[in-house]
């Protein structure tokens, strides 16, 4: 399901790139050659900051490169490499083939071409991974060189991604609603957690998520009501995931909610509140700090408006949390 795409600097124009939009964020409404198109408020949602980080692609001989670039999509990896050193990695969120804005990023080689095949990234971490250790946890000969660009499958990508933790919480593939709902007929809690089962866990949360937050920048905490960007906010199940039927899995416009990365998801994963007849409650569990006493009495008794058609998921929750 993710991908992973190698991203060298190969000569002095792409480690000039790198430099210029990478290591250093991109203004989105600096940005002219987009300026009032479909293509500048898609990027408003996903970065309400203003600030993108961006790579490009050339073409490449016969197109070569370009036709690695179209294996991305949204929630792959890109590692970037110097010096046989992965120093960085980030997530895809936006792809584009636009010469214009390329040009515009990074101006023209020496031979007139321009990184016309473009994609955003967010969550750029640094790292410190040797090139080797990525070769032989995907199953490349060793002292296979990297060529400028080129992606690798979920197979081949599977133990670097799951062995770094290099997979975002809130950029996933795009599913669709029958892709969905075939998968979470798939899901099997009593199997151990393979690669394939983690993938169809991702196109869950993939799928709960687009549901959720679509298009929208802003979004309301199902616990606390406050009004985030929708990168602070996971889709949570409701009801523990690892309890959830088929068929409340199916009924994916119920079964997920917002919840704030600021707090909100651990005090109800961890059952300090729940939601009962619409209102938010503390639970039985034990509190021994005064900070997070004060912050749950001024969660208690809010309306929750996403209890209708939520209730039994919460009524599971709630008898989980020993609230009775
Ligand atoms: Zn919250």
């Amino acid at each position: 399901m993710t991908k992973i795409a190698f991203q060298s600097a190969a000569d002095r124009h792409s480690s000039e790139n790198l430099e210029k939009t990478l290591l250093n964020p991109v203004m989105l409404s600096e940005l002219s050659s987009i300026r009032g198109t479909g293509i500048a408020e898609e990027l408003a949602t996903i970065y309400p900051g203003d600030m993108a980080r961006v790579g490009g692609v050339k073409l490449g001989k016969d197109g070569e490169q370009k036709a690695e670039w179209e294996k991305l999509q949204r929630g792959d990896v890109v590692l970037f490499m110097k010096d046989d050193m992965v120093f960085l990695s980030g997530i895809v969120t936006y792809l584009v083939k636009n010469p214009d804005l390329a040009r515009e990023l990074w101006g023209e080689d020496e031979r007139g071409q321009t990184p016309e095949c473009i994609y955003f990234v967010d969550e750029v971490k640094d790292q410190f991974i040797p090139r080797e250790s990525v070769n032989r946890l995907c199953g490349l000969e060793e002292g296979y060189e990297w060529p400028g660009f080129e992606v690798h499958l979920e197979e081949k990508a599977a133990p670097v991604v799951f062995g770094y933790q290099l997979e975002s919480a809130v950029y996933f593939p795009i599913v669709s609603e029958d892709e969905y709902k075939e998968v979470v007929k798939e899901i099997d809690r009593t199997m151990p957690l393979d690669t394939e089962g983690r993938v169809r866990l991702r196109k869950e949360d993939g799928f709960l998520r687009d549901q959720l937050f679509r298009g929208k920048v802003i979004e309301e905490c199902a616990i606390c009501g406050h009004k985030y960007p929708t990168q602070f906010l996971i889709a949570a199940h409701i009801k523990d995931r690892w309890h959830c039927t088929t068929e409340d899995r199916l009924d994916y416009e119920n079964i997920a909610m917002p919840l704030c990365k600021l707090g909100c998801e651990e005090l109800y994963r961890r059952n300090y509140v729940t939601v009962i007849d619409e209102r938010v409650a503390i639970t039985k569990a034990r509190v021994d700090s005064n900070d997070l006493k004060s912050i749950l009495v001024k969660l208690q008794g809010r309306v929750c408006p996403w209890f209708k058609g939520s209730r039994k998921y919460f009524d599971w929750h709630t008898r989980l949390g020993k609230y009775f």
